[in-house]
């Protein structure tokens, strides 16, 4: 089959690899309609994680038709329309039945790399390096799908290709920001960054009940969309001081609920191979800036994947002002079925984030036009049965 690969530093290309195969019972192998970029991908793609291989396909963000099941997996058949959560999850183990299913214990077969470097394991997840499981991506024609039951869904007819696909990632990702920030009704809830998941979280910020959703992003397009798609306010860094703009919005106290939607600033070089293996630090201007504006006794919500070490955190604050600081990624199956029932009601839509729609052959460039925000680019969606151009 054809699948995007990563090759090397900063560069993809679209090859022949083997069909996937059933190698478990649970597995489910899915033929692939579409899968989306995702900032996640852009540290993988600059060289910066570690373990990534030459030949590794990439992509977290998909959905397909099931095409083979294995001999246990009772929820999928033949011809199901699914969208796959980016994280893999067993179901089964402590952590999945107490709700917390991307803190699963089993879903990632290779876990000594994180577990060195976090403590604990982290779970698996798909189009990334061995160090999350090793499992391939969406980029393809084919993907194998392990423990389908719990990490497949059916998408409900009345939702399309289009939306379902956000489903995926960005959508549960959003909701779980604003679930663990605590948003209620009355909230007032800041988000940096108008990417999918900083739009995505904001509109799940509104439906949870939130008085005022402000988004900041430095670019027109984007906090157009927002306001279009998500009611929210929004502020242009450019043109004004975010913190100060902030305290203003909120007659001095500072926004209950503070979300970082951006993720480490990655400026497209490669970087050298020694800062790729060992603790160069990363500086989460985002992160600062909403520890710093966060109403006292508020909440600080961490969505961008800061892969190691962050230098000057401003922790002080932290205890000073008796924040919460919360990380996340998303549990997928916790939030996916309930999304994709909002989605059927018409109550949350995602189509407008799919910006650019290419083959896979143009796998580089649409990764080049989303990496650089060009052309109003907000996500590329790639589909293997688009020809590619030419
Ligand atoms: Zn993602
Ligand atoms: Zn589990």
């Amino acid at each position: 089959m054809r699948a995007l690969c990563w090759t090397d530093t900063g560069q993809i290309a679209v090859r022949q690899v083997p069909d996937p195969e059933l190698r478990n019972g649970h597995d489910a192998i899915v033929r692939v309609r579409q899968s989306a970029t995702c900032g996640g991908d852009l540290p993988l793609l600059a060289g910066r994680a570690p373990y990534l291989a030459d030949g590794d396909v990439l992509g977290h963000e998909f959905l397909g038709e099931v095409v083979t099941v294995g001999p246990q997996v009772r929820r999928h058949r033949v011809g199901d329309r699914v969208v796959v959560s980016s994280t893999v999850a067993c179901g089964s183990c402590w952590q999945c039945r107490s709700g917390a299913p991307w803190c699963c214990d089993n879903g990632n077969p290779a876990p000594e790399a994180s577990e060195l470097a976090y403590g604990h394991p982290v779970p698996g997840a798909f189009g990334r390096p061995t160090a999350t499981g090793g499992f391939a991506g969406g980029h393809a024609e084919y993907v194998r799908v392990p423990y389908a039951d719990v990490g497949a869904y059916r998408i409900p007819d009345q939702v399309s290709d289009d939306r379902a696909l956000f489903a995926a990632d960005a959508a549960p990702a959003g909701w779980l920001a604003a679930e663990l920030g605590g948003v209620r009704t009355g909230s007032v809830v800041a988000v940096w960054g108008a990417g999918a998941v900083g739009q995505l979280t904001a509109r799940a910020a509104g439906m949870l009940g939130a008085d005022r959703v402000i988004v900041i992003d430095p670019r027109d397009d984007r906090l157009r969309m927002a306001r279009r798609h998500t009611d929210a306010e929004t502020i242009d860094p450019r043109h004004a001081d975010v913190p100060a703009e902030l305290r203003e919005r909120t007659g001095g106290r500072g926004p209950d609920v503070c979300v970082e939607a951006v993720g480490p600033a990655w400026d497209g070089r490669p970087r050298s191979l020694a800062d790729r293996f060992t603790d160069a630090a990363e500086r989460p201007p985002a992160v600062r800036e909403s520890v710093h504006v966060c109403r006292k006794g508020g909440t600080v919500v961490v969505l961008g994947e800061y892969a190691g070490y962050v230098d000057t955190f401003p922790l002080g604050a932290v205890g000073a002002k008796g924040l919460r600081v919360r990380g996340v990624r998303q549990h997928g199956a916790r939030h996916v079925p309930t999304l994709l029932e909002r989605m059927a009601r018409d109550e949350l839509r995602t189509e407008h984030l799919a910006t650019h729609r290419l083959p896979l052959e143009e796998g580089a460039r649409g990764y080049a036009l989303f990496r650089d925000r060009r052309d109003g680019c907000v996500r590329a969606v790639f589909s293997p049965d688009l020809p590619p151009a030419g």
